[in-house]
């Protein structure tokens, strides 16, 4: 049944009161993190949860990650807490999620029936007054599945209009890449989803940490997220080298290139920021705003993979997918 969707300051205490009020009785809210929006239920209401697959259709295999305040908070959902996590709670509240193993109050709908459970304290003023109704919030990114995360509360509206209940409007945010998940269950964490907090940032904190590559499929199997189309406009994307976009003007073309649009062509040509921090706070926007009725194919020239450009060149590789 369609619900009438309200958007709201999310430095209201009126607006916090009223997100609290429908989160107690299992509704949608939408709430600003530093990494993208999330549409936030109580992640140990597995009615509540089920809601959220239903608004975003999702599909049923692919777990949440719960948000808490607190670290306490965290290791009350999970059934152990290996060392390495210990060590990586300390770059808390940020853009990282530890997939530790999970306790039995964890509902199977929020982990989509894995033993293990993924949790994060996003580094948000919303996160204190959001999980101030008490309990963790299961909140994957608050768009359609499959369509690029939303990085402003007008991209939630978009996606969620009367599908979420309330939509706290903080701004747009900070980070704009989903955070970096680490499985912290094996003996040396693994990296499942590259985000918003850079390897070179997890390196300062434990000695050795591994990448999951996509012939592992064991640990495939513990992210079932990765095997679903994810961030894609319905334009075409095309991937192309830097430099190379140049030639593939056209008028249903819209391209995104770190330099300046060149003389005389012919589409689109949204200039992204040098700085990768820039280029990702800036991405899903981007991908929304060029992804017009009149365009067709969106070509994009790659980054470097290095530090936060990792995580920018597999969302891309993502949106590129058919
Ligand atoms: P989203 O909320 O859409 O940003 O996606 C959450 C990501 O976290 C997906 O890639 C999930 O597969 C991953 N994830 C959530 N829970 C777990 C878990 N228990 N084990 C492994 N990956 C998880
Ligand atoms: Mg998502």
């Amino acid at each position: 049944m369609p619900v009438k969707t309200a958007v709201l300051p999310a430095d209201d205490p009126a607006a916090i009161a009223r997100a609290a009020e429908v989160l107690q009785r299992g509704g949608l809210v939408a709430f600003p993190t530093e990494t993208v929006y999330g549409l936030g239920a109580d992640a140990l209401d597995a009615a509540a949860v089920g809601r959220i697959f239903a608004a975003k259709g999702r599909p049923a295999d692919n777990p949440l990650i719960v948000h808490v305040a607190a670290p306490e908070q965290a290791r009350a959902l999970a059934r152990a807490v290996p060392p390495a996590a210990e060590q990586l709670m300390s770059l808390w509240p940020g853009p990282l999620t530890l997939v530790l193993p999970r306790a039995p109050v964890v509902p199977d709908a929020t982990t989509a029936g894995q033993d293990t459970v993924a949790v994060r304290i996003p580094a948000t003023r919303p996160r204190w007054r959001c999980c101030a109704c008490g309990r963790p919030l299961a909140a994957p990114s608050a768009n359609r599945s499959g369509r690029p995360s939303p990085t402003t509360a007008q991209h939630v509206l978009a996606d969620l209009d009367g599908v979420v209940e309330v939509i706290l409007d903080g701004g747009p945010c900070a980070v704009g890449l989903e955070s970096t998940v680490v499985d912290a269950t094996r003996p040396v964490p693994m990296v499942l989803r590259t985000g918003g907090l850079s390897l070179e940032a997890l390196r300062t904190v434990v000695g050795a940490i591994d990448m999951l590559s996509g012939q592992d499929p064991e640990a495939m199997s513990r992210s079932p997220g990765l095997r679903h189309r994810h961030y894609a406009p319905r334009a075409r994307v095309v991937l192309v080298a830097p430099g190379e976009a140049a030639e593939r003007g056209g008028s249903t073309v819209a391209v995104m290139s770190q330099q300046p649009r060149p003389p005389g062509f012919v589409g689109e040509w949204k200039v992204m920021p040098t700085a990768l921090e820039g280029y990702a706070q800036e991405l899903f926007a981007a991908l929304r705003e060029l992804d017009a009725p009149e365009i067709e194919t969106i070509v994009v020239e790659t980054v470097p993979e290095v530090g936060l450009g990792r995580a920018i060149a597999d969302r891309l590789r993502r949106a590129a997918e058919r």
